[in-house]
């Protein structure tokens, strides 16, 4: 397994107010799973959690990665050890270049397994596939970046870093058809080339176009219900209401 959440518990850690309310969930090498869920359910929060965001406090519960407790481990040893989460609002890095960014990251990542010149290609590669131009590279990260197009730079940046396991919150909220067949397309390479994905959305929309193993509806703080894609159309259809009781649980 690669990710197990054990009846995680987890608030916002200047508050009281519990938000992850026992959260299980696993993840197989490999695999693409989903979680819908409604605004304010805790979504974010869980991505926020796992990558060890420590606006967050973890009250009991356990993640483990490939079999061991990450809890201890600060943001950037997770990250050291594969995991990688994409923003519903990417952040603006003023000061710090899309190619910088990249090649910082990667190098901390995979060493000095391939040349300047290989990244260079690579990265011009992926600008290309995602229909950015190549002067993306000298911008500021995300700053003036329009809402598409920081979609598609945080999926490209998924793409050239090549973690284990990705994270995606609302990677899909506020595409237009186009942007979103482009993305779907980057995911799917990225699960052909062995990444395990988490794709965290509100609507099914995304889920057309590509496979996914496992969907889970996630409401009021923890998984309620697991299934396949059919499971994605059904939400779709009757809304959260499907998950018995939360209907007044939620109001
Ligand atoms: P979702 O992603 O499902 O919309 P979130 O995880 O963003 O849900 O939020 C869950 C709940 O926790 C909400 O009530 C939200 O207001 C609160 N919350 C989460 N993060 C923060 C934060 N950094 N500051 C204040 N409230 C937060
Ligand atoms: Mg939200
Ligand atoms: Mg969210």
């Amino acid at each position: 397994m690669l990710l197990q959440v054990k009846d995680l518990v987890a608030k916002l850690r200047e508050e009281e107010k519990i938000i992850l309310k026992g959260v299980n969930l696993e993840i197989g090498r490999g695999e693409v799973h989903a979680i819908m869920g409604p605004n304010g359910s805790g979504k974010s929060t869980l991505a926020n959690v796992i990558m060890g965001n420590p606006k967050y406090e973890v009250v009991s519960g356990d993640i483990l990665f490939e079999g061991e407790s990450i809890l201890d481990l600060r943001t950037d040893e997770r990250a050291q050890k594969g995991i990688m989460m994409t923003f519903q609002n990417p952040y603006e890095i003023e000061g710090v270049k899309l190619d910088q960014l990249l090649l910082i990251a990667y190098r901390k990542l995979h060493g000095e397994d391939k040349t300047f010149f290989q990244l260079d290609k690579e990265m011009k590669g992926l600008l290309n596939e995602v229909g950015l131009p190549t002067e993306f590279l000298e911008r500021f990260v995300n700053l003036g970046f329009s809402g598409g197009e920081r979609k598609k730079g945080e999926i490209l940046q998924a793409r050239f870093l090549k973690p284990k396991l990705l994270i995606l919150d609302e990677i899909d909220s506020g595409l237009d058809v186009d942007a979103l067949r482009i993305v779907a397309e980057q995911i799917n390479k990225l699960r052909a080339e062995g990444t395990s994905l988490l794709i965290i959305t509100h609507y099914a929309r995304i889920l057309n176009y590509i496979d996914v193993d496992k969907v889970h509806v996630y409401v009021d703080g923890k998984v309620a219900l697991t299934g396949d894609k059919s499971l994605a159309y059904e939400v779709e259809k009757t809304g959260y209401a499907i998950v018995n009781g939360t209907a007044d649980a939620n109001s």
